[in-house]
């Protein structure tokens, strides 16, 4: 069993990819080639966001967005321990603090009333609170009517760190359209991923959008050696943006199969009667399902669950065994254990079992089956 079968999508779109490839080899504009251009504004078009900015990953999409919003020493910015490094890397990259907040037990998402009280905490210290990235972890978006009205009181910018939730739906609006500034991943195993590294910058800001597009080719100015300010080789490969249209064009028959293994598993783990806490479906949120996550009684049954599973030849993998305030990178910043009490909890008992639109339901019942047992 695969955790996320990329074979079965690639085969139902091969002949389609494949046309598409061989366009960009026949055109030979493998750096911002047309498909660069077509794929912004489709994917602008879906989110209902003014400007699309691709990018190499999305480590650098939020690089990117943090560079634009002029992030640097001595700026304050709040975030999720929870999370992939890659959200609060590029804070301490740029020579700015990270500065977490733990995050909700239920959504796994940053929790608004610990950020508000943990701003108003950094208030007259030696930092100064700028901006707040927040995570849609699994593909369920954080709560960003709270969070930006919390940054409005604070003067602060918001930038939504979508790597998990293109797709995803919060009170009506779609996921990258929430912040000041968006950042989505097309890493192979996200919910939109391309056959290597990409990513995407959403804005309905003219200037930040512009300064992105600059920053993300040097800095460059009215043209390739006119540079204006300080800036990466961070674009997006046209052959990446090739196969994301192709992908993309099946993308919404995705989301719904996505969703429909969500609720079966959801129906298969309610007759259980082992502990286990199994996603929350919150009204007004449409989560994309990056990952389908259960928390186990304590670690010891985790580990149960895992081996059993694995004995059974399922793969499960846990998303994050150590949050980013214990992690050794981030050592400088003096957390300690007991400092984030619920991203510390949840990372000793959750665990994510296979989820793509792909999966059968035999492969799903086989996976509930076992774990409903233990
Ligand atoms: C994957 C991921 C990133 C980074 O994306 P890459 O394309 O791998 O650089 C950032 N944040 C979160 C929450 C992610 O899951």
């Amino acid at each position: 069993m695969q955790f996320i079968d990329l074979k079965a999508q690639f085969k139902s779109i091969e002949a389609d990819v494949q046309q598409k490839i061989n366009t960009v080899l026949e055109h030979g504009q493998f750096i911002m080639g047309p498909e660069i251009n077509e794929l912004e504004d489709q994917l602008a078009k879906y989110t209902g966001v003014k400007h699309a900015v691709s990018c190499s990953s999305g480590t650098d999409a939020i690089l990117l967005a943090l560079m634009a919003l002029g992030a640097g020493p001595g700026d304050a910015i709040f975030t999720s321990p929870f999370t992939f490094i890659a959200t609060a890397e590029v804070i301490s990259l740029l020579g700015a603090t990270p500065v977490f907040v733990d995050i909700d037990p239920l959504t796994y998402n940053i929790d608004p009333a610990k950020l508000e009280a943990t701003i108003v905490k950094f208030k007259n210290t030696a930092l100064t609170p700028r901006g707040i990235i927040a995570v849609d972890l699994f593909g369920l978006p954080a709560d960003y009517d709270l969070i930006n009205i919390i940054a409005k009181n604070h003067d602060l910018y918001v930038i939504e760190d979508g790597a998990q939730s293109f797709g995803a739906d919060y009170h009506g609006k779609k996921s990258c359209s929430m912040a000041d500034i968006a950042c989505t991943s097309f890493f192979p195993a996200k919910p939109l991923g391309c056959f290597g590294d990409g990513g995407m910058c959403f804005t309905d800001d003219d200037n930040l959008a512009k300064v992105m597009q600059s920053l993300r080719v040097h800095g460059k100015g009215s043209h390739k050696y006119d540079n204006e300010r300080i800036g990466i080789n961070g674009r997006l490969d046209t052959l990446q943006a090739a196969i994301l249209l192709s992908k993309f064009s099946i993308f919404p028959k995705e989301l719904k199969k996505r969703e429909n293994a969500a609720k079966q598993y959801t129906e298969l783990f309610s007759s259980s009667r082992n502990q286990l806490s199994i996603p929350v479906t919150v009204n007004g949120y449409r989560s994309v399902w990056a990952q389908y996550s259960i928390l186990a009684k304590d670690e010891a049954h985790r580990a149960l669950i895992q081996s059993a599973l694995k004995e059974n030849d399922i793969p499960t993998a846990i998303y994050y065994p150590k949050p980013l305030h214990l992690q050794t990178a981030f050592k400088y910043l003096g957390y300690k254990e007991g400092d984030f009490p619920v991203s510390e909890d949840c990372s000793k008992r959750i665990f994510s079992i296979p989820m793509h639109p792909y999966l059968e339901w035999e492969d799903q019942k086989k996976i509930a089956d076992i774990i409903n047992q233990l």
